[in-house]
């Protein structure tokens, strides 16, 4: 079975996750653009029983960023790591930006594009320089 691990900028939150991902898939929605600080969030979703902590658990603090949802971070580092949310009962999403290299995950679609900003690169598509 797969195993793959990950961690904050830190190294204080370690992580992993084992077996097949539910989906991996960029998000550019505008919560994603802040909580991250970044164009787009690469995420890998699993079931939480593929979850688990390997260590530092105790400095991961959860932002309650809407009614449904939620984003874990180090609070030493403030690198933002997990999301998990009501619409998605059992589910946890790991930045895949945070996952260990080398792996084979790669996205397979972006999501949320009608919030993609026009200053995004990835906005070239529509428009002309
Ligand atoms: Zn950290
Ligand atoms: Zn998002």
């Amino acid at each position: 079975m797969n195993q793959y691990q990950g961690s904050c900028m830190c190294g204080e939150v370690k992580f992993s996750f084992s077996g097949t991902p539910r989906f991996i898939k960029d998000c550019v929605c505008d919560s994603c653009r802040r909580a991250h600080g970044a164009s787009a969030v690469c995420w890998v979703g699993v079931a939480t029983s593929q979850f688990d902590f390997d260590s530092g658990e105790v400095s991961l603090s959860w932002y309650r960023s809407s009614a449904e949802s939620e984003r874990g971070f180090c609070t030493t580092c403030g690198t933002r790591i997990l999301f998990r949310s009501s619409k998605w009962p059992g589910e946890i999403h790991m930045a895949v930006a945070c996952m260990a290299t080398p792996h084979d995950l790669v996205a397979t679609d972006v999501v949320f594009k009608d919030e993609l900003p026009a200053w995004s690169a990835m906005s070239l598509g529509d428009r002309t320089l």
